[in-house]
């Protein structure tokens, strides 16, 4: 439920509403805005009663949020919520942020090549794996905090802040360490320990769909992050599993407008694990800039073949820079504009 003050309503007002909704047993959160403060009731797992709360003074309206989730909710929120995970670097804007980089980091040489390599070809961010969710337990599993710091000297070298994921707990805490933003993959998308626990952060986190996830379940698991405090989250659609085995998974994008009807968060789209296939990602990370992801997040490689985890759907830097271009003159004919990695613009103009 949501209480929306009348314009002018004085701080005293707004604390007996405060007070009435915790008398209630629920939780309150005061929300100031430009125009008016609402005042949002969380606890609630039904429809909660508002008469008490409608005639108290200052109460303009109260709304009830229809959705079992609610503060990602449009309801809740009707303006875009805005995700900046380093300075210029923001989500859900006009601007798309472009995030690339290999599945895994491997090496120094590895990771610091291909942060030159996309940082040239117009990303914004850097992607790369330092705790990896494999299905066997035989395979590349990361390099752990080793990853982490190589991620530090590449994000020193280029300027591009890093997106890199935390598997659990335990990972979290290095993983916050060293990341601006804190991936959670598709498999922990439930995870609902992980995600009090990066609800309790204070940095930026991107959301994947889980592979069997509707998008209520998304947007359920983006309201533990919420309601643990941290509003500063990215979802991602990264495909979800079919009966067609001709892609990896099926890209879901009819999931961007449909999430962005919903919800006030950015979305993203993940091209590279949607399909799985190399040749495919670029015409689906045009596709996702063109259903109006806030931003694309790419698997890019140095030497894709000798990739140590996903080569199969990584692309090899000359692909990518002609995705940047391509995607570039999508989003201008949407009214977007492609965001430029940080410092390009200056020295473009001198
Ligand atoms: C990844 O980004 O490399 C990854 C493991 O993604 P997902 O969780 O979507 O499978
Ligand atoms: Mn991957």
């Amino acid at each position: 439920m949501l209480v929306v003050m009348q314009h002018g309503a004085t701080p005293e007002q707004v604390t007996r509403v405060v007070e009435v909704i915790k008398e209630m047993g629920y939780d309150a959160r005061p929300m100031p805005g430009e125009q008016r403060t609402a005042i949002g009731l969380v606890g609630n797992d039904g429809r909660v009663d508002g008469s008490r709360i409608e005639g108290l003074p200052g109460v303009a309206e109260v709304i009830h949020v229809t959705k079992p989730y609610k503060q990602v909710s449009r309801e809740w929120k009707a303006e875009n919520t805005i995700v900046t995970i380093a300075p210029g670097v923001s989500f859900g804007g006009k601007e798309i942020q472009i995030v690339a980089g290999p599945c895994s980091v491997e090496s120094e040489e590895q990771i610091v090549t291909a942060a030159r390599q996309v940082r040239a070809a117009g990303a914004t961010a850097l992607r790369g794996g330092a705790f990896k969710p494999r299905s066997s337990p035989y395979s590349f599993q990361g390099l752990g905090k080793r990853g982490l710091e190589l991620l530090a000297l590449a994000r020193a070298e280029t300027g591009l802040p890093i997106v890199t994921e935390a598997l659990d707990e335990e990972s979290l805490e290095q993983v916050l360490e060293y990341a601006d933003c804190v991936q959670i993959g598709a498999r922990n998308m439930q995870n609902f320990s992980l995600l009090r626990a990066a609800g309790r952060a204070r940095k930026p986190v991107l959301l994947k769909r889980g592979m069997a996830a509707t998008i209520v379940d998304l947007l359920l698991s983006a309201e533990y992050l919420l309601a643990e405090g941290n509003d500063q989250v990215i979802l991602c659609e990264r495909g979800i599993r079919s009966f067609d085995t001709m892609t990896r998974n099926l890209f879901d994008l009819t999931a961007i407008p449909l999430v962005q009807r919903l919800s006030h968060l950015p979305i993203v789209a993940d091209p590279s694990h949607g399909t799985g296939l190399r040749d495919k990602v670029l015409p689906m990370g045009r596709a996702a800039v063109a259903a109006g992801a806030d931003g694309i997040l790419v698997e890019v490689h140095p030497n894709p073949d000798r990739a140590m985890s996903d080569g199969a759907q990584t692309l090899f830097p000359e692909q990518f820079t002609q995705l940047v271009r391509e995607v570039r003159a999508i989003a201008s004919a949407i009214g977007r504009t492609v965001a430029e990695p940080a410092g390009t613009a200056a020295s473009a103009t001198g």
